[in-house]
């Protein structure tokens, strides 16, 4: 797992998803019960790796970072969320604030974050939803107050993730005061000039470890921190496609650990009638197809986002935001109907708190999925895209 002293000639993008999955193997699964038990931030696999530079995983090269690819952080989210989805759903909540960062913040100054980051391994928070705005990402009450080469601005935020442990928040905001609500522009804001006043606690149903709570946030800073391309493409290049790709690959880790379990205890009934194929064989078999599915979806989603990176027209096409849109909500229903089966497979052991087929967790967690920007209001806007859609 340690990196080796001299890394001056390592590839070291090419094993990002095999370290974050050792990771997830040997710190985050040890710690998860705890973490979902105690609602508390997992912060020895966060500590890990920062230890071992992954919260740099997506800053690329020429910045001093690792330059692995979505793909790459893919495969380790998948590890994660077979071990911890709290912990997993942090760092895929960061990346996608990494790759906004590394995609649309061009100015002197974001750039030199970026190698300040690599250095002290940031952890960066998110804060697009709103009160005032539910969950509509794309509009924002706040406004930032521009003068003298400064903004200030302050938020009513219900949710952000990890708050409290994060060493920077991306914040959401309308351009000025007079802009409409969906001229929005997104500011890198970083203690101390950023003041997070806790509301409320974060005692959630699952997902327990993302520490989800709400805050009255006050920032001021240099205008350099506003990000320089507007929002609008932000959201549609990286934020969403990035989002729904990482958030994707967690609830795929949260399904293929409910797998593996109906798996063994098929397995483990076979062995104790020898001779006699288990009932539950053939929903095993079906479960382990539609799972199949699941991985190639999330796949070939990569691959689609990764050949349409670079190309502008390609990744602003209505068919992409369709696309992207889709793989979001055929995730997050996906989970919830691959623990449901896995939980019938099992029966009572699964549904059991105390035995090592239990998949309590996994079910609360993978309900959290179709919330996180509510699947309806996701094929809603997908609907209003396809009255204008020409096909590919
Ligand atoms: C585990 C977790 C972590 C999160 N972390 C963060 C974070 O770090 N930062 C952050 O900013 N946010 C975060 N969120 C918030 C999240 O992304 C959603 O924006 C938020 O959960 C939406 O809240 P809501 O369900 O109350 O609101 P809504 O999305 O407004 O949903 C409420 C109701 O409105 C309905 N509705 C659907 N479409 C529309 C429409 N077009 N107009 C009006 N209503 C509609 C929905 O169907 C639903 O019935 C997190 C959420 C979760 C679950």
């Amino acid at each position: 797992m340690t990196a080796p002293d001299d890394t001056s000639d390592v590839d070291r993008s090419t094993d990002v998803g095999l370290r974050m999955a050792s990771i997830a193997d040997k710190v985050a699964g040890p710690a998860a019960a705890d973490v979902d038990e105690q609602a508390r931030f997992p912060m020895e696999t966060i500590d890990a790796l920062r230890a071992e530079g992954l919260l740099a995983a997506l800053v690329p090269t020429e910045f001093g970072g690792p330059g692995a690819t979505i793909a790459e952080v893919s495969q380790g989210l998948i590890a994660l969320g077979r071990r911890c989805a709290s912990s997993a759903m942090v760092v895929a909540m960061h990346h996608s604030q990494v790759a906004c960062l590394v995609r649309h913040g061009h100015n002197e100054v974001l750039r030199g974050y970026l190698r300040e980051l690599v250095e002290h391994q940031y952890l960066l928070a998110s804060a697009t939803t709103e009160v005032g705005t539910g969950g509509d990402v794309r509009s924002s009450v706040c406004a930032l107050d521009l003068s003298d080469g400064r903004f200030s601005l302050e938020k009513e935020a219900p949710v952000i993730s990890y708050g409290l442990e994060a060493d920077a928040v991306m914040v959401t905001a309308r351009r000025t005061a007079d802009s409409p609500a969906s001229d929005q522009v997104l500011v890198l804001c970083r203690p101390p000039e950023l003041e997070l006043d806790q509301i409320g606690e974060w005692n959630a149903l699952g997902f327990r470890g993302t520490c989800s709570t709400g805050f009255v946030l006050r920032a001021t800073g240099d205008a350099s921190a506003v990000l320089d391309d507007p929002y609008s493409d932000i959201s549609t290049r990286t934020m969403l496609p990035v989002a729904h790709l990482l958030w994707s690959s967690v609830w795929l880790g949260i399904a293929t650990d409910a797998v593996d379990l109906a798996r063994k205890f098929v397995q483990a009934e076979a062995r104790r009638r020898p001779g006699m194929t288990p009932t539950a064989a053939l929903r095993l078999a079906d479960v382990t197809a539609v799972h199949q599915q699941f991985v190639d979806s999330v796949r070939s989603s990569i691959a689609r986002f990764e050949e349409a990176d670079g190309d502008i027209d390609r990744l602003t096409s209505i068919g992409f935001a369709v696309a992207m849109n889709s793989l979001k909500v055929t995730a997050s229903n996906l989970v919830v109907d691959i623990v449901r089966e896995c939980m019938l497979i099992c029966g009572l052991a699964s549904y059991r708190l105390d035995s090592p087929y239990s998949m309590g967790r996994h079910l609360r967690d993978a309900m959290g999925a179709s919330l996180m920007v509510n699947n309806d209001r996701i094929m809603t806007n997908n609907g209003q895209l396809l009255l204008v859609h020409r096909g590919e």
